[in-house]
């Protein structure tokens, strides 16, 4: 079964794992890799993709300042089709859906793409499949989707910065509130 967020994990999971490196350097990335080659090279890359140059994703957020962290490799899997392994973190600005205000929401993944997966391959591996454009990837696409993909459906602060008028009218009414006429009203009859 494939599902869209499959290669997505969670904060806490991804912190178990071991990193290869223990910080990002912050070169800029370039934008297209060619396949074969850095397949047969082995390189292994590490950059920083400002938030503004990904319109689409910029376009769901309230902010388009920050910066992504990406590494990633390109290897050979056992069927001779290329895998893109990598991972991003970044810190993304949204609104709230109850307080409407902006909030951040740290994002951290890890992802594993077969890249031009013959549809065989592709409908049976757990991995999704991306394609390239005349054999180069495009690692800011990549990134972006990772990320669209990743944005909660329903962001919410979960601390005291929420605001408390919206935070009031999303509780369910206290039921004592509720049971005070009939409390008041038993008080009479019984001192009656
Ligand atoms: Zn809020």
């Amino acid at each position: 079964m494939k599902t869209a967020g499959e290669h997505l994990i969670s904060i806490d999971k991804f912190a178990a794992i071991h990193v290869k490196s223990p910080g990002f350097m912050q070169g800029k990335l370039k934008r297209h890799y060619q396949i074969q080659k850095e397949v047969s090279r082995g390189d292994y890359f590490q950059g920083v993709i400002e938030l503004r140059a990904l319109l689409r994703l910029a376009g769901k957020l309230e902010s388009d300042q920050g910066k992504i962290m990406v590494e990633f490799e390109f290897t050979a899997s056992d069927y001779d089709c290329p895998i893109l392994n990598g991972r991003l973190e970044t810190s993304l600005t949204v609104e709230c859906q109850r307080c409407l205000k902006s909030m951040d929401v740290a994002m951290k993944s890890e992802f594993k793409l077969l890249i031009d997966a013959p549809d065989e391959l592709a409908h049976e591996s757990s991995l999704d499949t991306i394609y390239s454009d005349n054999g180069a990837i495009d690692i800011f696409e990549v990134v972006e989707e990772e990320l669209i993909l990743g944005l909660p459906l329903v962001a919410m602060h979960d601390d005291i910065s929420c605001d408390e008028y919206g935070r009031s009218q999303d509780e369910t009414p206290d039921i004592s509130v509720k049971e005070n006429p009939f409390s008041v009203l038993k008080k009479l009859k019984t001192t009656d």
